[in-house]
């Protein structure tokens, strides 16, 4: 679960360059081992790896294209969506931004259940504030977008 942060015109790196790392934030209870090597992250039941964990446990025939086109409205998927949320609604909750931007591969899937994905974030986002103003967008998918925002990166890093 890749995550950025873009704080008064600067993305924000911390002080290891290892800022932003919301998948790895702990899921309390989990011992769920993760590839960073810590037990419980919130990207392990989010994740790529995860889509395809779940589709080999329940819905080996199908291609992984498919997945949310035939089962997104199971419970499995329900969950899976709603775990993806967490770290939205905590960043949110932590930097009231102005906006929040998703992408990658899985919300691009075909019927990947936006809506859903949306209506979890706001049921943990404080209230009334940012819940009532907070702008959660989807970019397009292009490899296009993810080079300009390499560019950016870097330009920035150079600055230092
Ligand atoms: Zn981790």
């Amino acid at each position: 679960m890749g995550n950025a942060i873009y704080l008064d015109d600067r993305p924000y790196v911390g002080k290891n360059g290892t800022a932003a790392e919301v998948g790895h934030m702990p899921e309390a209870l989990s011992d769920r081992e993760c590839s960073c090597g810590n037990k419980g992250c919130i990207e392990m039941y989010c994740c790529g790896k995860t889509l395809e964990r779940l589709m080999q446990r329940h819905f080996s025939d199908t291609d992984i294209s498919d997945l949310f086109i035939k089962y997104r409205d199971t419970e499995v998927f329900r969950d899976f969506v709603r775990c993806m949320a967490v770290p939205v609604a905590t960043e949110i909750n932590i930097l009231d931004p102005e906006a929040v931007f998703l992408g990658g591969g899985i919300v691009q899937m075909q019927e990947f259940p936006r809506e859903q994905l949306i209506e979890h974030i706001l049921a943990n986002t404080r209230k009334p504030y940012s819940a009532e103003n907070i702008k959660i967008c989807f970019s397009k998918q292009s490899p296009e977008y993810w080079n300009v925002g390499a560019a950016v990166m870097g330009f920035a890093q150079s600055e230092k």
